[in-house]
């Protein structure tokens, strides 16, 4: 990396160290090559801290049969359970089904039975069925009455943030150079390179990857960048409760087939309670969590809260909101897909690729396709 005052030369930039960014700058960087991260704010302080904080396959995808999908968020499930051992943890799951529930429990079971095995031989704990008084031990808040079927699956619990700032450590460790609340002003391109000028210098280098997340879109038009694809912007929030609701992590659905999380985090001495889907047709700095989705949240969980353990806006502690950035070819929020797909444009030497959607719990598999792709096209 050669530096003259504020002109940095380098191998690669990336906009933006939410876990996408940051988990591409660990594999480039592992492999020798200089890596600059650019980020407008602070690092994961986009999507990658305002999710649900599951590692997780997503059992509600297998309705979708996104079986690939699937299947390779629990292989990166696997690894990142071995890699941080203190930050990704495998917690049981409860999965109530009650008369009201819109899928039948014969449908729910087969799809923990594909869980189970699409999750492979690795599987510590598979699905199985819980007896009903041991469930009213496990979650005595719970309505019990109606209640046809209780299952019990596995996946895993994180803290997003932290995950996304210890992997942008290790790719310190490895040499990258990230810089935060850098503001990017241009971004222009010869056959051989690309320069970013920004609010802390410019930088050069042959391959930009654009690891927005839900910004992309703005990204690509503030500063013409070529790209095949275009997201949809889809919200959801989480309301944090004081205390603990249920000592135990619940997936519950709703009569719409929507689904939520009650999960709660004893190290915090809270339950957070998400998430919710809405389209959003703002820039997406000016997202901001409506009352109605707050009211939306506390309504379905006191759908399933005995009368006593009910809960009312007084216990919220705190809420947020985050945005998906969903590649937009269906149409139904719930339907789109949570895959990902890199863009890659040439212009002579030099290379532009785009990150188009990802899951945090998949950052290590888009992160491995980064570095193939490039070792084909560009290394
Ligand atoms: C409600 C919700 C719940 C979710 N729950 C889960 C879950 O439980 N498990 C899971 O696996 N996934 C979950 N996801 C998905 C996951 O959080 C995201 O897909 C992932 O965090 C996206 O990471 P990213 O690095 O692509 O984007 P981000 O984390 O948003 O990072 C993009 C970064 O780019 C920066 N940036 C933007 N513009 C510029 C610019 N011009 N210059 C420099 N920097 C810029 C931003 O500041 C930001 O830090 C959830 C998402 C949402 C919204």
């Amino acid at each position: 990396m050669g530096a003259d005052s504020n002109h940095i030369a380098t191998d690669v930039i990336i906009l933006g160290a939410g876990i996408n960014g940051c988990g591409i700058a660990t594999e480039l960087a592992q492999s020798g090559l200089n890596v600059v991260v650019l980020e407008k704010h602070t690092i994961g302080s986009g999507t990658s801290s305002k999710s649900s904080r599951l590692i997780h396959g997503g059992l509600r995808y297998l309705e979708q049969f996104e079986f690939g999908l699937v299947r390779e968020a629990l292989l990166d499930r696997q690894e990142l359970l071995r890699r941080y051992p203190q930050l990704v943890k495998l917690k049981p799951f409860y999965l109530p089904i009650y008369k009201s529930s819109p899928r039948p429990a014969w449908m729910i079971w087969c799809g923990l039975k594909l869980y189970d095995l699409l999750t492979g031989r690795q599987s510590q704990s598979k699905s199985r069925i819980v007896n009903r008084s041991l469930f009213s031990d496990i979650a005595p808040q719970l309505k019990q009455d109606d209640l046809t079927a209780v299952f019990q699956y596995y996946d895993a619990k994180t803290d997003d943030l932290l995950l996304t700032q210890t992997v942008a450590e290790d790719a310190q460790s490895y040499g990258a150079v990230i810089h935060q609340f850098t503001i990017a002003n241009s971004i222009t391109h010869s056959d051989d390179l690309y320069t970013v000028s920004t609010n802390r210098g410019s930088f050069f280098a042959p391959i930009l990857i654009n690891a927005s997340g839900p910004w992309i879109d703005e990204v690509n038009r503030e500063f013409d960048l070529q790209a095949r694809y275009r997201i949809r912007k889809i919200s959801g929030i989480h309301v944090i409760f004081k205390g603990l609701l249920t000592q135990d992590l619940m997936f519950m659905q709703t009569a719409e087939k929507r689904i939520f999380f009650i999960i709660p985090e004893p190290e915090n001495n809270q339950t957070i309670i998400g998430t919710t889907e809405r389209e959003e047709t703002v820039d997406i700095d000016a997202v901001r969590v409506s009352p109605d989705d707050v009211d939306y949240l506390l309504n379905q969980l006191n759908i399933y809260l005995k009368n006593e353990h009910r809960v009312t806006a007084d216990d919220i502690k705190s809420f947020y909101i985050g945005v998906r950035p969903l590649i937009a070819y269906k149409e139904k929020p719930t339907d789109l897909s949570r895959e990902y797909i890199l863009d890659h444009h040439q212009f002579g030497n030099a290379h532009l690729v785009h990150v188009f959607g990802g899951k945090l719990t998949t950052y290590l598999s888009l992160a491995r396709k980064v570095k193939r792709l490039l070792e084909k096209k560009v290394l």
